[in-house]
Formats: C-alpha cells, sequence, structure tokens
C-alpha cells in the first residue's frame, strides 16, 4: 500500500513515519529529509534551496516533482511507500496522483495528523535529530536517553528551520496550501483524521489500527 501523511511543521510526520515503516516494511520518501541532504552534501540543488527552506518557503513543485519521481518508478519501492511531506499544495497531490498512475499505483489512505500551534511550538523548538541513526528526539516531550552511545547529546542536531520565526513562517505557509490537499483526499474517500497531541505509541496504535482496517 502507498501512505500520504500530512500535517503541520512539527506534528509528528517524521517520527509517525519510521514507526510504520519499520511495522510495515514500507519506504520512507520524506521531501523535506531529501532535499536537506541535498543542501549537507553541497549540490547545485542544494545551493538553490537552502536559501527558500531557511525562509520557511515552498520549495518549486518541479524540483520536489523530479525528486519523488525516483522513487515512485523504482520497482523496489512499488506499493511500498509513505509520503512524508508530499503533497504541500493542490498542484503536488494531482501531480502525485499523475506520476502514481503512470506507474500503475494509486494512494490507498491519507493520514492527517492535527496538532494545535501551541503544541507545535514547543515540538519544534524542542526538536533534535541523532545525527547518526536519524531518530527524532524532543527536549520536552521525548528526551534522548542519558548516556547513549549513538544518540549521546554530541551527536544530537538541530535543524536549521527550527527556529520560532522560521516555524511561523513554516506554519503560516501550510495554513495557506493544506485546505485544497485535504479537500483532494477527502473527496477520494481516502482522508482519516488522527489526533497528533497524544503520546507517540498512542498515535502510533492509532495509525497501525487505521493501516490493518485498511488491509482487512
Ligand atoms: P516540516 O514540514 O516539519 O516543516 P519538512 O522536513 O517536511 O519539515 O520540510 C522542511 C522544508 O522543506 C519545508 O519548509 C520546505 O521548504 C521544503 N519542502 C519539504 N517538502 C516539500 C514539498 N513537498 N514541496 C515544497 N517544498 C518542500
Amino acid at each position: 500500500m502507498n501512505i500520504v501523511v500530512f500535517g503541520p511543521p512539527g506534528a509528528g510526520k517524521g517520527t509517525q513515519s519510521k514507526f510504520i515503516v519499520k511495522k510495515y516494511n514500507l519506504h520512507q520518501l520524506s521531501t523535506g529529509e531529501l532535499l536537506r541532504s541535498e543542501i549537507i552534501n553541497k549540490t547545485q540543488l542544494g545551493s538553490e534551496i537552502s536559501s527558500i527552506m531557511n525562509s520557511g518557503n515552498l520549495v518549486s513543485d518541479n524540483i520536489v516533482s523530479d525528486l519523488i519521481e525516483k522513487f515512485i518508478s523504482n520497482i523496489d519501492y512499488k506499493n511500498r511507500l509513505i509520503f512524508d511531506g508530499y503533497p504541500r499544495n493542490k498542484l503536488q497531490a494531482e501531480n502525485l496522483n499523475t506520476l502514481l498512475k503512470k506507474y500503475d499505483q494509486r494512494i490507498d489512505l491519507a493520514l492527517k495528523l492535527s496538532v494545535s500551534p501551541d503544541v507545535i511550538q514547543k515540538r519544534i523548538t524542542g526538536r533534535s535529530v541523532c545525527s547518526i541513526c536519524g531518530k527524532i528526539y524532543n527536549e520536552y516531550f521525548n528526551p534522548a536517553p542519558i548516556n547513549a552511545e549513538c544518540c549521546a547529546s554530541k551527536y544530537l542536531q538541530k535543524r536549521s528551520d527550527d527556529t520560532l520565526d522560521i516555524a511561523i513562517t513554516r506554519y503560516k505557509t501550510y495554513e495557506k496550501n493544506i485546505k485544497p490537499v485535504i479537500d483532494f483526499y477527502e473527496e477520494c474517500n481516502l482522508l482519516k483524521v488522527v489526533n497528533g497531541e497524544t503520546s507517540i505509541s498512542e498515535i502510533t496504535n492509532e495509525i497501525s489500527g487505521l493501516i490493518e482496517s485498511f488491509k482487512g
């Protein structure tokens, strides 16, 4: 099955996607992570997009579309993709549908993680990621274990766009663009709204329940 996960910045898309990937042997396609790795690897594309990402705005639809087609066209990932952070606007939702059709696939489930702006603020400003294993922590809700080898504090990194100012713009960008995406999946009868404010494991359980009921 192919799944779309969306929600405001800091909603927990990445955290939950990583759990679902493990449990159901899917492949996570995070457009944010793909774009960040272009910046880290200092590619030509990375230099073009870094200022856009650090302003909290969206990278151009064409750039992101080219990135995701590489995964959709890969036979190893056929019907095993979880889209984390894509689509973010109506054009991307339509483009995703077209690309999936081209490779004889479709979206089976669209999960919207709902989180209020107050919680989002703490989620973003408290977030850090282990540069070794990619695990996501939060100093308020889910701190990294003390004395851990892999996720020791020296390996924990903050995202450069996780400042309050940039987060506010990212949230506004989300609010401005997401309504037609929600409508799109609602009309296709694929939309499920999940309360993203409960604990990580409760949210994982709720999502697992939705996936199980889809699989029948
Ligand atoms: P979040 O959604 O929590 O802000 P992400 O890691 O998903 O974090 O995305 C970080 C940034 O990457 C976004 O603010 C945006 O600039 C860019 N980005 C990610 N996905 C897309 C997309 N589908 N279309 C355009 N830009 C994107």
